[in-house]
């Protein structure tokens, strides 16, 4: 009797490893139907195998929906992030644009020229209080405009404007004062990306500037 019993409980070991043996496969539905019948029959009477085969699964099914929905998230974070940053590159960029324009904002007209002058030139020692465009000369990017002071009949000078992307004037400088003559011809010296420049202003002599190297 010991023998049989003895015999029975090695079957019965040998049952469980095979079966053990085949969980993970059966669990992921590879078995045959023949196995998955023997499965099923074993775990049917063996607690032990059955206790393993609802660990495992869970385990299993764990491990292989964990990743994807990690990796969902992960994936939604990203996206996320990738729209905030766009958002803050684009929100960055509209704001330099306006800041931007709004220092690049004359344009080449005479008069709008003149007003900026007047305006520029305010906070300076001369005031120049009704800015008169003679000429404009455009040079590599550069706007020269020289001008006089319709309020004062010997204040002349020049102003430099950069163009941006706008193509619009920025008024970077004015070189402007009080002339002893009333006809006068004036130089004014200022660089361009391609070098130095002089331009050449006369009033009541020739008002064209004449840009040279
Ligand atoms: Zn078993």
């Amino acid at each position: 009797m010991e023998n049989i019993e003895g015999g029975a409980i090695i079957k019965q070991d040998l049952d469980c490893m095979i079966v053990q043996d085949l969980l993970p496969n059966y669990i992921e539905k590879l078995t045959s139907d023949v196995t998955n019948q023997a499965v099923e029959e074993h775990i049917s009477t063996c607690e032990q195998c059955n206790v393993l085969l609802n660990i495992m699964s869970a385990e299993i099914t764990t491990k292989k929906t964990a990743p994807k929905r990690e990796l969902k998230f992960l994936k939604k974070i990203k996206l996320s992030r990738l729209i905030a940053a766009v958002s803050c590159i684009l929100l960055a960029l509209i704001f330099s644009y306006m800041l931007y324009a709004s220092e690049y904002k004359f344009t080449s007209d005479k008069k709008v020229l003149a007003a900026a002058i007047t305006e520029y030139t305010s906070h300076g020692r001369y005031k120049v209080a009704d800015a008169y465009i003679l000429e404009t000369k455009e040079i590599d990017g550069a706007l020269i405009a020289f001008f006089k002071d319709n309020n004062s009949p010997n204040v002349y000078g020049f102003a430099r404007l950069l163009k941006g992307i706008n193509m619009k004037y920025r008024l970077v400088s004015a070189n402007y004062g009080p002339c002893a003559y009333s006809a006068i011809v004036d130089t004014y010296r200022f660089d361009t990306r391609k070098g130095a420049y002089y331009a050449v202003g006369g009033h009541n002599l020739d008002k064209r500037l004449h840009p040279m190297d």
